[in-house]
């Protein structure tokens, strides 16, 4: 593995923060403690800052000559609303906090870059440090794109990084095209009529509704998504009735969908509102379906994809980079950002392990290892992207 050594030097320091990081998660919008000491690091490496990009985003910039090209690395700043089962040092300070999906290690590694580069300073042009809040769920990619971060720190392409566990250390992966499947969340509001649960031809129940609804919503991906398309529907709660002997006047259904590309995504919520409005009235109730999309499909641009490869393979062999990698049925905001600008979004290995490595779970650790790895590949993107070679 070809590290760059002036990374390695401060490999320390880098762990340092990662693990203060760990210990003080922050919820979306909330990144108040984390974005200020992104803001002193950025400033103490000598980059121009700002604060308050999409409300707790920060953005260091580097320029270096008069070259006008300019790229953009995205980090993810955000903690989940969880409790840390880990029993180390550095575990969270905070109950119903946790770094459990590796932001802390994302941002880490692209202050790392940013000291590296601030100091080194080889190549020609721009980079925007872009660390942004609220990944998990919460908008922090469309509140920062609102925020005209694209006007303020115009990019002509945009990098993003995920850590991955259960892929070798020294390992990436990435895939052209639809990589992370977009997400949507639904409520079904269905209204029947109440009555006595002795007396069931008095009323209408929305219970019976529902469940008709559910058995009929299985058929969107089995007979309307095509074969050779993925997607995924899932009814994850179902509220209705108090009490042994009453039929219900009303039920709720909610649940979440998957899909790899905006026009599926399009049809699921088509047939989910048709379907639940079509059944509750043929068993004489109603029925309003709200479907929302919450991420877009991620879908990275080809060239892109292919000059991140070549970077990464130039660090760690080709061997250890997977061009091919698998698709993800999770989300990820970044997607915002790829519809604006094209790039591409790496994961790298986090490594193995048993049991509760996986990303969201309690007992899950971003790997220090790997913060010298990621701020070496996010140096030579930008060394290579902006080659004072390449002029
Ligand atoms: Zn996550
Ligand atoms: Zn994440």
């Amino acid at each position: 593995m070809k590290l760059e050594p002036k990374i390695e030097a401060f490999a320390g320091e880098l762990t340092a923060i990662r693990r203060d990081i760990h210990a003080h998660p922050e919820l979306g919008f909330e990144e108040a403690r984390t974005s200020a000491i992104v803001a002193t690091k950025l400033k103490e490496f000598g980059c121009e800052v700002t604060t308050g990009v999409g409300k707790t985003g920060v953005v260091g910039t580097v320029r270096v000559g008069n070259n006008p090209r300019a790229i953009g690395l995205r980090a993810d700043m955000d903690a989940l609303p969880m409790d840390e089962l880990n029993t180390f040092d550095h575990r969270s300070q905070h109950g119903g906090r946790m770094h459990a999906c590796g932001h802390d290690g994302h941002t880490t590694m692209l202050l790392g870059a940013a000291k590296y580069l601030s100091a080194t300073r080889n190549f020609e042009g721009t980079v925007h440090f872009i660390f942004q809040p609220a990944e998990e769920g919460r908008g922090g990619a469309e509140a920062m794109i609102k925020d005209g971060l694209f006007e303020k720190f115009p990019c002509e392409q945009i990098f993003g990084m995920h850590n991955r566990p259960k892929l070798d250390v020294g390992k990436f992966a990435i895939r052209p095209g639809p990589q992370m499947a977009g997400g949507g969340l639904f409520d079904i509001h269905i209204t029947g009529k109440g009555g006595h649960g002795a007396r069931p031809e008095a009323s209408i129940d929305p219970i019976i509704i529902g469940t008709q609804i559910i058995a009929a919503l299985q058929t969107v991906v089995s007979r309307n998504v095509a074969a050779l398309d993925s997607a995924v529907i899932s009814i994850t709660q179902m509220h209705a009735g108090d009490a042994y002997n009453v039929i219900p006047q009303e039920a709720v259904l909610r649940g979440t969908m998957r899909a790899f590309r905006k026009e599926t995504m399009a049809l699921i919520k088509e047939r989910i509102e048709t379907i639940s409005a079509g059944i509750a009235k043929t068993l004489g109730g109603s029925a309003k379906a709200d479907v929302r999309v919450a991420f877009p499909p991620l879908v990275n641009d080809r060239d892109s994809v292919k000059f991140i490869s070549d970077v990464a393979a130039s660090i760690v062999g080709e061997e250890n980079m997977n061009r091919e990698g698998p698709f993800v049925m999770a989300s990820e905001d970044f997607s915002y950002m790829l519809e604006k600008v094209p790039g591409a979004f790496i994961n790298i290995g986090n490594g193995g392990g048993e049991g509760g490595c996986e990303v969201h779970n309690p007992s899950y650790d971003f790997n220090d290892e790997i913060l010298t790895l990621g701020a070496t590949l996010w140096s030579r993107v930008v060394e290579t992207r902006l080659s004072k070679d390449a002029r």
